[in-house]
């Protein structure tokens, strides 16, 4: 998409004509993000504009071009701390935030069964299959549990608390940050486990478990259903 960034000078005369108002308007938020940005990055940065980089230069728009002043219709120029900082931007907005943890099928609910409370949800997988963080997060804990042969606790980015059992290996450590689909463990079946599967729980606050589907629903991310 081509995007046009009048620096400061050429947005001040700009705005003094009507017509342009509003495409300096819609420019200025850009701008004032990226040199927001810039800022934190280097104080010195507005002061010394140096490398510039042409992005893009506007489609020919009569309309516009008409009443637009000279500068504004000269090839434009942003640094490219500028250029690099919307990039990522744009990474960082189009990666996923919830992430399946396993591709195999949900093979257990949330709730009573065999006569216990199942407290979390199963997916059925491979032995040694990666297992993914559902969302960022930091993990908490990473080791041996009652029950669950090996776990991860893991802050999530909502401030709940994900749950990953039964894995075969480990591959985090507490204090380590993680993002939506790093691979944290690989599927096992240790524990309290009858084959290799994912048990996967989501706290509220420690040992307050809730129904991890209608959370994962509320994040756009539908797991599929039991089916036996
Ligand atoms: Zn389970």
């Amino acid at each position: 998409m081509p995007v046009t960034v009048p620096l400061s000078r050429g947005l001040r005369k700009a705005s003094r004509y009507r017509s342009a108002a509003t495409r300096a308007v819609a420019v200025s938020a850009v701008v004032g993000a990226s040199l927001s940005a810039l800022a934190a990055a280097d104080p010195n940065a507005e002061a010394q504009p140096s490398n510039p980089v042409a992005i893009a230069a506007a489609p020919h728009d009569a309309r516009f071009t008409a009443f637009t002043p000279y500068e504004a219709q000269m090839p434009q120029f942003v640094p490219p701390e500028v250029t690099d900082f919307l990039r990522n931007l744009g990474i960082e907005q189009a990666r996923p935030k919830t992430v399946r943890p396993v591709a195999g099928p949900l093979t257990s609910g949330f709730g009573a069964r065999w006569g216990a409370m199942h407290a979390g949800i199963d997916f059925g997988d491979g032995l040694g299959t990666p297992i993914r963080a559902v969302t960022d997060g930091t993990v908490l804990e990473a080791g041996p549990a009652s029950g669950f042969g090996l776990w991860v606790r893991i802050q999530q980015d909502d401030g709940t608390i994900g749950v990953y059992g039964h894995m075969q290996d480990i591959l985090v450590q507490p204090g380590q940050q993680v993002r939506a689909g790093d691979e944290i463990a690989t599927v096992g079946s240790r524990g309290y486990s009858t084959g290799p599967h994912l048990h996967y729980e989501v706290h509220t606050s420690p040992g307050v478990q809730i129904d991890p589907l209608p959370w994962l629903a509320g994040r756009g991310m539908d797991v599929g259903t039991v089916s036996d």
